[in-house]
């Protein structure tokens, strides 16, 4: 035992024995003794250069002896707090060093005073410097160092029913950042955390971890089903629109869920079990909430293996392409939407919506969507020349620079004109208000290409983008098609989106039409064009040319019976 340790029934409050000067000298270490922050008083204190990282050991070198150093630990390990008496020679006095924990951080004070004493400077002080390495600046919540101590703390030592964790990480968050800028992504995640806050009331307490992943702590015995109630709280309260400068933004989230001791009891292992519930929910669609079951680890196995195999696929040679006629409502063929594929070695072919958002978070998109550019146009060559082709374009594309001039090349190199392709975006994109994307658009225009606003009704919907924008044509997302016989209020939505579109001289195409019903609806109000299973299904290149050479007509639910049949 340290010969130096104090009596373990002192506790705070200390006071200085040294002098009468009350000059606060905080400094806060996180549990590897690495200095967080410190008063100004400290750093005059220990008269340290401050540059890159700081040991407790170099502040303080008398504490590097055996006996302090044990007693160090000692407080870090028993949560005490405990005293030192220590020399110092520059100023030939002598200092009563405090050493205690508080919000999981090592606080070292000299010249304490009394902790429930009046409100001092010092307590000021030591009390900001706590609030600031132990809270988020932007929204004002605890942070992940607290986090990290409650959940150490609120484990349970006997097998005992433990906490519940949840994950949270908001949908769709990049996008605002990436179109409407860092100031609105901070207003969206200052209104996230107070939602979050006031759909827990005293049930939780929420941190944030990290840009827009919070997490939530249900301390005490949890059962699973209470924490899925408030987690399907939470998902529906973030179902509401957040207004930024205005504009009304939906911004959903996903949650998983993990409970102590049955999916870990040791804080790393929970967060895992949670982290791993997360991705199931994004997976499963986002904006909604999962248990973690065991089963979910396989399927983090297969998105780490899908994802290995996805940087190297393009080399390999593994994407093709279907395509899905555009037909007018007297079933003349127009033109075929060019729809990615990936056939994967052992997985078999695997859906653009499996592989898109992974390929644009890891960079791939831009390198894929030229292939996919390319090749399209390559294959349409041979279609008869009245027959349109639509490529559609990613955000991660459509925002890389430099973009028009790769299109205008590929037009160039392949020899295929530009009146013949159209270029399909979604909304997405076009947040940015910027004359950047004007710009892109507007030579788009200029080189004959045509453009089409992509799931129109699904996103913002903002009518000044119909406005500001040269579109060509509007597709009415296939959400409000699925519907249309049934809920008249699809109907007055899909009426009005016809008019607004033919107002402002563009087409309207309705995407996802699945019965000759649809069809003979939409033909009577006056919709150009029609796409859906009911037409064709995507097609691939080889039966394509034999769909062509039929002499491609509506063939109602016929084409699409055949279609399954054959598959
Ligand atoms: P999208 O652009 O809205 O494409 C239409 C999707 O609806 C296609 O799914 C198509 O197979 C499906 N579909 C067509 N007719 C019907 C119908 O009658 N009923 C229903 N329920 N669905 C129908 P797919 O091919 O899985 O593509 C999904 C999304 O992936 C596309 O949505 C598009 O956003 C994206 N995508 C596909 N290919 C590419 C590509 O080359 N580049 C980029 N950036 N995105 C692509
Ligand atoms: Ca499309
Ligand atoms: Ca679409």
């Amino acid at each position: 035992m340290p010969e130096n340790r104090e009596d373990r029934s002192q506790q705070i409050p200390y006071r200085s024995e040294s002098d009468g000067d009350l000059e606060a000298v905080v400094s806060l270490w996180d549990l590897d003794l690495k200095l967080l922050d410190s008063s100004k008083k400290f750093k005059e204190h220990v008269g340290l250069a401050f540059r890159g990282e700081v040991t407790l050991w170099e502040a303080y070198p008398a504490l590097a002896k055996p006996a302090f150093a044990a007693l160090i630990r000692l407080v870090i390990d028993t949560r005490e707090p405990h005293t030192i008496r220590l020399d110092d020679p520059r100023r030939g006095k002598r200092n009563i060093l405090a050493s205690y924990i508080q919000a999981g951080l090592l606080i070292m004070e000299t010249n304490a005073v009394a902790l429930n004493g009046s409100l001092t400077s010092e307590h000021n002080e030591r009390a900001r410097l706590i609030h600031q390495a132990t809270h988020d600046a932007l929204t004002g919540l605890p942070n992940r160092r607290q986090f990290s101590a409650a959940l150490a703390q609120l484990l349970p030592a006997n097998g005992k029913m433990g906490p519940a964790l949840m994950q949270l990480d908001l949908d769709d968050f990049k996008p605002v950042n990436d179109t409407l800028g860092h100031g609105a992504g901070d207003i969206v995640l200052k209104l996230a955390a107070e939602r979050i806050k006031e759909a827990l009331g005293r049930g939780g307490t929420v941190y944030r971890l990290a840009g827009d992943e919070f997490a939530i702590i249900q301390a005490g015995p949890q059962r699973a089903f209470e924490a899925e109630q408030l987690a399907d709280t939470l998902v529906a309260e973030f179902k509401k629109p957040f207004t930024v400068n205005g504009i009304a933004l939906f911004v959903g989230v996903s949650v998983g869920i993990a409970i102590a001791p049955r999916d870990g009891n040791e804080g790393e292992q929970l967060m895992k079990a949670a982290d791993v519930a997360l991705y199931a929910a994004k997976k499963e669609g986002r904006r909604r909430a999962r248990t973690f079951d065991p089963a979910m680890l396989i399927v983090v196995e297969q998105r780490e293996l899908l994802r290995r195999s996805l940087r190297v696929a393009l080399q390999r040679d593994e994407f093709f392409i279907e395509y899905q006629p555009l037909v007018e409502p007297s079933s003349t063929v127009v033109g075929f939407e060019a729809l990615l594929r990936w056939r994967h070695p052992t997985l078999g072919i695997i859906p653009p919506a499996a592989f898109i958002p992974m390929a644009e978070a890891d960079g791939l998109m831009r390198e894929i969507g030229q292939w996919m550019l390319e090749e399209a146009c390559r294959e349409a060559l041979a279609w008869p020349e009245h027959y349109t082709l639509a490529v559609n374009l990613s955000p991660a594309e459509f925002l890389t620079s430099g973009l028009t001039d790769r299109i205008s090349q590929t037009l160039d190199i392949v020899g295929f004109p530009a009146e013949r392709l159209e270029l399909e975006i979604t909304e997405g994109v076009l947040l940015e208000r910027t004359t950047n994307n004007l710009d892109t658009l507007n030579t788009l225009n200029v080189l004959g290409i045509q453009i089409s606003l992509d799931d129109f009704g699904t996103e913002y919907s903002s009518l000044s983008y119909l406005k500001n924008f040269p579109f060509d044509t509007i597709k009415i997302d296939r959400y409000f098609i699925r519907d249309l016989l049934q809920d008249t209020k699809s109907q007055t939505i899909v009426r009005s989106v016809i008019g607004l579109a033919h107002g402002l001289d563009m087409r309207v195409t309705a995407e996802g039409v699945e019965t000759p019903q649809q069809a003979a609806w939409l033909r009577d109000e006056g919709c150009d064009r029609l796409q859906g299973y009911c037409i064709s299904p995507p097609l691939s290149a080889d039966r394509l040319g034999e769909f062509i050479r039929q002499g491609a007509r509506t063939q109602s639910a016929a084409t699409f019976d055949e279609f399954r049949a054959g598959q």
